[in-house]
């Protein structure tokens, strides 16, 4: 550690090495955290505060704390562990009121650079183990005293840590920047905003997260930087969604008549809520600018009819359609409910099949009941020169070489499984004229979440279940009582039904649960020899999994023994059981999507869920899932309860952990939504606002995402 005295005035965009003389480790370590300049460090935000006043005692601490300890360190050894024989390092913590262990599995050299004696602050999660309560591979920080840790400072402000540099290289160089700064950046936010929500400038912001005297400090700048984030998130797709507006699309109608009839082909009759979906479409069609429209609904409340009728309309008025689905399998279903609508039109409508590993076209020349494998060439060649009109399939139907005559709509199933770039991609055709776009999802994610990400689309809800649907039975399972679930099953298979069972792994792995392999070998020799079952995974072959796929649904098997491939879309009425293995594994929006597989008939359906884990807080988890009714719900839940983390965070959604923070508040949303459509509407070249604009050019970074 140390610093260049020669410099005193330091600039945003000058490197971090020029003003701090790195070693090798710490030039390493910024480097991997992505951080240059001095700008970058000053928007390195820390992950969270910490009050000496309010510090644990070691006296203090509970199982599941996330916490850091200070104390001494003694005790120190190098071991192996009991269970897996994983070298590890291990000592114990003490301060005025206690002791702890502290464990380092797989990072034995710790034991080296600790010492017997040392004060350290160590971070991680306090957990509890065979002979009592240990810090589980803390990150730790040495420190000689606790006055020169708090820097004078009553409140500590603690980076997510990296190895090589430590949170307090951060303070120490950022406090630096602080004093030194030649100017700080000027504020996008304008004073209106920033006086009418209570938020602090950015200069005073900064000043606050990285070294505020009291917590409230700390909370107020972290309040100000999640509304600047979702702000601009918000921002950027209203104006995206306003250059979009301004192409020109293809004006399509259809009569009420038409539509009468072709909506008769389906064997049940639409909710109210699908006609009123379709009406939405039917009007935005008849418009001459382009559609941005999401249909939302939970799953099994009947998107994939909703589609068809969109389809079916832009064929009639003679252009094309792209369906897209996240996976292979979900593709191949939608090509068979498509094949099975369309024909019964005696249209005798084309629809072609596109995925990585195969081309198929309906009808056949041969059988115009069925399908038949085409080469790719020729699938691309009727597609460019416009006799498929209906083109289904995988990420491959995005490929450069792909090109259709006359696309007017693109539909996109399952929309949050894809990343923002690969919409924006499929919907921007280079023609003059831009698609429809129709996305759906069953967005397990929160209102707050859904406003933020999807301010540009337009919305209409399927809040509404076909008829006639019993509401599932979900049960959480403890290991006793399998033998009764297993007879449930039976009893219900030889009523004529059929389960899933979903386990975590494909094969035996590093983990401790079920895989799909074993299990099913298990089910079939202990448990169910009568029954006929299944795998179906990832990793098998496309042909294979379509055979086990079409056995399944002909009820030639009864037990398919899968992983969450199955999760999406997968749609056989008959099945109406769920079995989840190592529950504790999954996510509740997912858990929730799974248990949707098997709530798509009039049957009574079922949800046995199974997990390895006793603690607290994995069965209050589940609890949620027996009550909750929407998916929807648990999302929130998961939001309020387990914290942003879990709804995936920055890798899935682009927005970070700070932008996180704001979804828990559906006010401040709100009023980032309000600010951000007031400066659309009023300057939409945003010639008031160089400042936004200049931030929204260079925002690109972080909406957009491969
Ligand atoms: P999701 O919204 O999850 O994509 P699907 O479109 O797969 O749902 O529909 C789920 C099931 O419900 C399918 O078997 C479909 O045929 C059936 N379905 C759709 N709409 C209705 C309806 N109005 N009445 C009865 N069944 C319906
Ligand atoms: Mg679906």
């Amino acid at each position: 550690m140390g610093s260049n005295p020669t410099l005193s005035e330091m600039t945003l965009n000058s490197p971090i090495e020029e003003n701090f003389r790195l070693v090798d480790g710490q030039r390493k370590a910024l480097k991997k955290l992505g951080l240059k300049n001095l700008r970058d460090l000053l928007f390195y935000f820390p992950s969270r505060h910490e009050s000496f006043s309010e510090r644990k005692n070691i006296a203090n601490l509970k199982e599941g704390d996330k916490t850091t300890v200070y104390g001494k360190i003694s005790n120190l050894k190098m071991n192996k562990s009991w269970k897996r024989r994983v070298a590890m390092a291990s000592a114990v913590v003490s301060d005025m009121t206690g002791t702890i262990s502290a464990v380092w599995f797989s990072q034995p050299y710790i034991a080296n650079i600790l010492k017997e004696g040392d004060k350290v602050a160590l971070t991680g999660k306090i957990t509890r183990g065979k002979s009592g309560l240990y810090i589980a591979n803390p990150s730790y920080e040495k420190i000689s005293s606790y006055e020169a840790l708090g820097e004078g400072s009553e409140i500590l402000a603690i980076y997510p840590e990296t190895r090589g540099v430590t949170s307090r290289w951060m303070r120490f160089a950022i406090r630096k920047i602080l004093q030194n700064l030649e100017q700080f950046p000027a504020d996008p936010i304008y004073e209106e905003i920033l006086k009418k929500y209570h938020l602090p400038s950015l200069k005073s912001a900064l000043i606050f997260i990285h070294t505020p005297q009291k917590l409230g400090d700390a909370e107020t700048a972290r309040k100000r930087f999640s509304f600047e984030e979702i702000f601009f998130i918000q921002l950027a797709r209203m104006k995206e969604r306003r250059e979009h507006d301004q192409h020109r699309s293809f004006k399509m109608d259809i009569s009420e008549k038409e539509l009468k009839d072709f909506i008769s082909i389906f064997p049940f009759e639409l909710t109210s809520a699908q006609k009123k979906s379709i009406g939405h479409i039917i009007g935005d069609f008849g418009k001459t600018s382009a559609m941005s429209r999401l249909l939302e609904g939970d799953v099994g409340s009947g998107k994939t009819a909703v589609a068809v009728v969109a389809s079916y309309a832009a064929v009639k008025n003679g252009y094309q359609v792209a369906y897209m689905a996240p996976t292979e399998i979900l593709a191949q279903q939608h090509f068979k409910s498509f094949i099975n609508y369309f024909s019964q039109l005696r249209l005798t409508t084309k629809i072609g099949l596109i995925t990585s590993s195969e081309c198929k076209k309906f009808p056949s020349k041969i059988n115009l009941n069925d399908a038949t494998h085409i080469s790719r060439a020729q699938l691309l060649k009727w597609v460019a020169n416009g006799e498929i009109p209906i083109l289904i399939g995988t990420h491959s139907l995005i490929q450069k070489s792909v090109k259709f005559k006359n696309l007017s709509l693109v539909i996109i199933d399952e929309q949050h499984r894809f990343g923002t770039r690969q919409r924006a991609v499929l919907a921007k055709d280079k023609s003059e004229k831009i698609p429809h776009l129709l996305s759906m999802t069953a967005t397990p994610i929160p209102r707050t979440l859904a406003l933020t990400l999807y301010s540009d689309l337009d919305l209409s809800l399927l809040d509404e279940m076909p008829a006639g649907r019993q509401k599932i039975i979900t049960e959480i399972i403890d290991p006793e009582h399998r033998e009764r679930a297993y007879e449930k099953i039976r009893e219900e298979i030889n009523n004529g039904r059929q389960a899933y069972v979903i386990c975590p792994l494909i094969e035996t792995g590093k983990i401790e649960t079920k895989n799909v392999t074993d299990e099913a070998k298990r089910l079939q020799k202990e448990v169910f020899p009568e029954f006929e079952i299944a795998v179906l995974h990832g990793r098998m072959l496309p042909k294979e999994k379509e055979r086990i796929l079409h056995e399944f649904r002909n009820n030639e098997i009864q037990i398919l023994v899968s992983t969450s491939v199955i999760e999406v879309g997968i749609d056989v009425p008959n099945a109406t059981m769920i079995v989840i293995e190592g529950a504790e594994r999954f996510g509740l929006a997912q858990l929730h999507q799974l248990r949707g597989r098997v709530m798509r008939s009039t049957h009574q359906s079922y949800c046995f869920v199974f997990t390895d884990s006793s603690s607290q807080k994995t069965s209050e988890r589940l609890r949620a899932l027996v009550s909750a009714k929407s998916g929807f719900e648990l999302a929130e839940y998961d939001l309020q309860f387990r914290g942003t983390g879990e709804l995936g965070g920055a890798k899935q959604w682009g927005v970070s952990d700070i932008g996180m923070e704001a979804l828990k508040n559906i006010k401040m949303v709100e009023a980032a939504r309000l600010e951000a459509q007031k400066i659309i509407a009023t300057d939409p070249e945003l010639k008031k606002y160089p400042l936004i604009a200049e931030r929204l050019k260079n925002q690109d970074k972080i909406i957009h995402f491969e």
